[in-house]
């Protein structure tokens, strides 16, 4: 008997705007896409932190026994500057600016986002498959849409016909947005475009003479649109419909609603049964983005080298703190929050360095399986990490009363207790155990805290010459010490 026939898993599925219990179409088996990144500049933790809950999710489906086909793409073509099918290719920009081969730019940010997700303990994805890739199966999809009559070719583009697909489908059904809205809020076209409505969006656009990246058709030497890769690469590899499809919340429109359309235009079948979408991170109130600049690279952050952090974090302790909020919330990235977090993480880890030291004895005052269906339910209940964590402080709490003799546990609870503990925090969150001074990142942090608990002592004692040459040697070197309501931190300028 595998664990998923055990356990009740619901989703909240973005297309109803529910929670509804998950049923996979064919049973033990998930066959689950995400949208991968567009490799034209490094991640930025926004990138990371939606990666980083279908991780947790892909990591808790697995752990309940399910056969997860994990595909996660790589856009390396097709991706222009903006969603109205306008602008400049985002690799091929990047290429011309830096004066390299747009397959250089690809390898470079490919390589880059590889690092960072094996810092930060990814799992790799089941399949890892690029657009450039693809093209013959784009092609293949966008003959079978002209076929259906869904799909035009004007100038050796060929884009897709929503007017018409509305007539007979609900083109916005995944963003909520009417047609005649749309309509409403664009502009009209200005001449220069080939499209009989704005609302139409590419599926191969003709390459101007000086665009490297391009591919034979049958209508022109072009490149597909952004939207066509994943749904060529998400049927091929998971079938013409599957269980779970994901992306952050700004690809919900029109990148996802693009997808529905296509598929269906295509095979008739809507592809996805659960949409999921993660929400954003932001960077002190505000989106991150690459776009704006509001953005933090994981290297940054993990270095302590940026303008925003007053110190440098694990990589485990920024996992900690992104499972620390549903994935579904806007979540902030803040100093305070960091902290925070790291005090929270460190705790957990002491606690379970504790495991193997704990005395059993003959009774429980702890009721272990209650403890533990708790932590299977807040996973079960939309993958709610966060009460999945309050949960583990629980436990921390349990193993802190037995070491000092104020609960007990039985040999056995003891085992359950261990296992659970273990599973959640290091296969399903994906934490590693790292104790502070091992972090690294700390070592300065260590040496400043203890100047910060003699300069404490000092003030204790009436001592303030002693605790302000303190604090003013530290500022000669460039560490600010700041006393606030949670005790005195430190930024470096
Ligand atoms: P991109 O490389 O821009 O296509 O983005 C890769 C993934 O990161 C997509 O799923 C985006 O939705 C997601 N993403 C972009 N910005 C953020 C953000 N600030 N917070 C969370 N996810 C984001
Ligand atoms: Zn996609």
């Amino acid at each position: 008997m595998q664990l998923y026939q055990q356990q009740q898993i619901k989703i909240h599925n973005s297309l109803t705007g529910k929670k509804e219990i998950f049923k996979p179409i064919n049973e033990g088996h998930i066959g689950m896409y995400v949208c991968g990144p567009t490799v034209y500049s490094n991640v930025h933790l926004g990138n990371v932190r939606t990666f980083m809950s279908f991780d947790m999710i892909f990591r808790y489906l697995k752990h309940l026994g399910y056969k997860v086909r994990y595909v996660r793409n790589i856009t390396d073509a097709g991706h222009l500057e903006n969603d109205a099918d306008t602008g400049e290719d985002k690799i091929t920009k990047k290429a011309r600016l830096e004066q390299i081969e747009p397959m250089e730019v690809v390898q470079r940010y490919t390589v880059d986002f590889h690092n960072i997700l094996n810092t930060f303990n990814f799992l790799p994805p089941s399949i890892e498959p690029t657009a450039t890739g693809h093209i013959i199966e784009q092609i293949e999809l966008i003959k079978t849409i002209i076929d259906n009559g869904f799909a035009y070719e004007v100038n050796g583009s060929v884009y897709f016909d929503v007017h018409k697909f509305n007539k007979s489908h609900e083109y916005g059904k995944l963003s909520k947005r009417k047609l005649d809205d749309l309509i409403h809020n664009t502009r009209a076209l200005d001449g220069q475009s080939d499209k009989k409505n704005p609302q139409d969006f590419a599926l191969w656009k003709k390459a101007e003479p000086q665009h490297i990246m391009r591919w034979p058709s049958p209508w022109s030497d072009g490149f597909p649109g952004w939207h066509l890769e994943c749904t060529a690469m998400s049927t091929k590899y998971l079938g013409e419909q599957f269980d779970i499809h994901g992306g952050g919340m700004d690809l919900k429109f029109p990148h996802h609603e693009c997808e529905i359309a296509q598929n269906e235009a295509a095979i008739g079948k809507s592809p996805v049964n659960y949409w999921m979408h993660a929400n954003m991170l932001e960077l002190n109130g505000q989106r991150m983005s690459k776009t704006t600049g509001n953005t933090v690279n994981p290297d940054e952050l993990l270095s302590g080298n940026n303008k925003f952090f007053s110190k440098a974090y694990a990589p485990s302790v920024i996992r900690f703190f992104i499972a620390q909020s549903s994935y579904r919330s806007v979540l902030d990235l803040t100093d305070e929050g960091l902290l925070a977090s790291e005090k929270g993480f460190f705790r957990l880890m002491d606690a379970i360095n504790l495991l193997e030291t704990l005395k059993a004895s003959d009774k429980s005052t702890i009721d272990i399986q209650a403890w533990k269906k708790a932590c299977y339910d807040a996973m079960n209940d939309d993958f709610n990490s966060p009460i999945l964590i309050a949960h583990l402080f629980d436990a921390a709490k349990y193993i802190n009363q037995v070491k000092e003799g104020q609960a007990s546990v039985t040999s056995e609870d003891l085992k359950v207790l261990a296992e659970t503990i273990n599973t959640f925090t290091f296969d399903i969150l994906g934490l590693e155990n790292v104790t502070k001074k091992e972090s690294g990142t700390d070592k300065l942090s260590g040496a400043v805290d203890l100047l910060i608990k003699l300069r404490q002592e000092a003030r204790a004692n009436k001592d303030f010459a002693l605790s302000d040459k303190i604090r003013d040697e530290l500022a000669e070197v460039g560490i600010q010490l700041k006393d606030g309501k949670e005790g005195t931190t430190f930024s470096v300028n």
